[in-house]
């Protein structure tokens, strides 16, 4: 199996290849390294090959790596996975930043869990029915409620579009999602996985979430 740095470095130049197309920057545009599923030591090459942002779906799963994750100084946890409301204190005192802020109610309660954490609103853009994702039509109401809460730092705006072999599909989701963070004055747009981040990078993306294109295939989750 290829080594997590090399993939990485193919993962960089394909970043840079779609930046220089779009006419930006690569120093806007941030990797997240998605290591759901794979284990601590998994998290821990990709910290060696030089990744500092990773991202985790379920708070269970990363509360038993993170036991073995304490001595990585300036790594910094994203959950990108769907956030019950009963695990937000956990999930405060794990993360660093939440992507998956989709109700006011999910951001009262972590805001009430006391630490500082970095906000992304997660908005659907496919009328699949996902289990996560807010209604554009709340978005007014969340984006009020992250704003009034002195723990949350509002950075933007989160999307998984329905997916496609066919990255082009992506493409309109992604548009949206940036004309949609303008709208609230929002800087910040994560968007973007193996398979379409270049897609992402052209339309604005300044977070991708890569897990399969540099840890490899994911086992299925048990
Ligand atoms: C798993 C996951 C990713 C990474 O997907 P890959 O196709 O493996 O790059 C990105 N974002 C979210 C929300 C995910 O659940």
């Amino acid at each position: 199996m290829e080594s997590v740095g090399s993939a990485l470095e193919r993962v960089r130049e394909r970043m840079a290849k779609a930046a220089a197309r779009s006419g930006r920057s690569l120093d806007e545009i941030t990797l997240l390294g998605v290591t759901k599923i794979f284990p601590a030591a998994v998290v821990r090459a990709g910290y060696e090959a030089g990744l500092r942002e990773f991202g985790e779906n379920y708070v269970q799963e990363f509360e038993s790596k993170s036991a073995e994750l304490g001595d990585l100084p300036g790594a910094r946890f994203h959950l990108i996975g769907h956030l019950q409301s009963n695990k937000t204190r956990k999930a405060a005192e794990l993360f660093q930043v939440i992507q998956s802020v989709d109700s006011a109610k999910l951001a009262r309660r972590l805001n009430e869990a006391g630490s500082k954490l970095d906000i992304y609103i997660e908005v659907k853009t496919s009328d699949e029915t996902s289990k996560s994702g807010a209604d554009e039509t709340d978005l007014p109401a969340i984006v009020d409620a992250v704003r009034a809460s002195s723990n949350l730092s509002l950075l933007g705006l989160m999307t998984v579009p329905q997916w496609s072999e066919d990255a082009e599909q992506s493409r309109p989701a992604f548009a949206h999602l940036r004309e949609l963070a303008g709208r609230y004055g929002l800087s910040k747009l994560s968007m973007g996985m193996s398979n379409d981040f270049e897609v992402a990078i052209e339309e604005g993306a300044t977070l991708i979430r890569v897990g399969t294109a540099i840890f490899g295939r994911r086992a299925k989750p048990a």
